[in-house]
């Protein structure tokens, strides 16, 4: 009797389970312990990610994970999703992770190496689509400099069936997921991509109707401290598609500096410039675009969230 009851309390005690961790654990267990996992790491869209990798994960969208919030995963699937959530729980962004990102209402494909296509960045698109009348037949010329994904000459080129397009980019790699996406929305044959320093790889050619761009515009200090930057951000973008040098103003002096035929030089007179800023540089933009006489200031587009985000302006004879 005795023997047989310190045998009983001897045996190991079974651990606790929790029940995402049982076999027969949901698709919606799954969910509920990973949204735990991201909020623990800090991760303030954690239940949104969990949604988003474990949908990955499955091949399939999140409407239809919904539906299927009691099934039970095989063990594929749960090691497909543990691999995803890993990666995350290291802060690496989740368009790198799931290798894409929406855009203008498109999909974009993206990878470590190309920065992705933010929100905001669509105000480019729909600043510069505003300049041209869509019934117009004239073939408007455009030009994208340091494009990255594509993002902002794709989504023009969607929008604009008679315009010619030119892009650059100095990383091969971002022009390599230029063109997937270019194919992807069936504008590649519209759109010549250069590798090259801003506008030097079309240096022969002038007479553009527009140039748009959203050029690294941080301040090297801000990226060395990593001050006001998301880890996901500082940690994982290519730092060359951020990196304005010591003021984030690099890019505009070079594009709108008195210097001759380094970016403005290539519009004709009567075209556009459209460019992505940083909340706090419209004046200092405008104070370098004011060293020239051939360019006037049209105006500034603000962000969701109010804050400056596209300056216009325009050559004059
Ligand atoms: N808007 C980007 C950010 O979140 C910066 C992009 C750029 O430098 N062009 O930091």
């Amino acid at each position: 009797m005795r023997a047989q009851t310190t045998a009983a309390t001897s045996r190991p005690f079974p651990t606790r389970r929790e029940p995402h961790q049982t076999r027969g654990a949901t698709l919606a267990h799954v969910l509920a312990a990973a949204e735990r996992e991201l909020s623990a790491c800090g991760i303030d869209t954690a239940r949104i990610d969990a949604e988003v990798l474990l949908a990955d994960a499955l091949g399939i969208d999140r409407t239809a994970l919904y539906v299927r919030l009691a099934n039970v995963p095989s063990t594929a699937q749960r090691a497909a999703f543990r691999q995803r959530l890993t990666r995350r729980t290291s802060r690496e962004p989740i368009a790198y992770i799931i290798g894409k990102q929406e855009f203008w209402s498109l999909e974009f494909a993206v990878e470590p190496g190309v920065l992705i296509p933010r929100p905001e960045t669509e105000l480019v698109v729909e600043t510069g689509l505003g300049l041209f009348d869509s019934h117009d037949t004239a073939a408007p010329r455009i030009t994208d400099v340091g494009t990255g994904s594509g993002c902002i000459v794709i989504a023009l080129a969607t929008e604009l069936p008679h315009a010619q397009f030119w892009a650059m980019d100095r990383s091969l790699a971002a022009l390599t997921i230029a063109r997937r996406n270019a194919r992807l929305h069936g504008v590649a044959t519209r759109i010549g991509l250069w590798c090259g320093d801003l506008l030097d790889a079309v240096a022969g050619r002038s007479g553009f109707d527009l140039i748009v761009t959203n050029p690294p515009y941080v301040a090297r200090p801000c990226l060395d401290r990593g001050a006001g930057l998301a880890p996901e951000v500082r940690d994982w973008e290519p730092r060359a598609a951020l990196d304005g040098g010591p003021d984030g103003l690099d890019y505009y002096r070079r594009l709108l500096g008195s210097r001759p035929r380094n970016g403005i030089d290539h519009l004709r007179t009567g075209g556009w410039f459209v460019a992505e800023i940083g909340y706090d540089q419209q004046s200092a933009v405008r104070a370098l675009a004011d060293e020239r006489r051939d360019l006037s200031f049209v105006r500034c587009v603000q962000d969701y969230a109010g804050r400056d985000r596209v300056v216009v302006f325009r050559k004059t004879p």
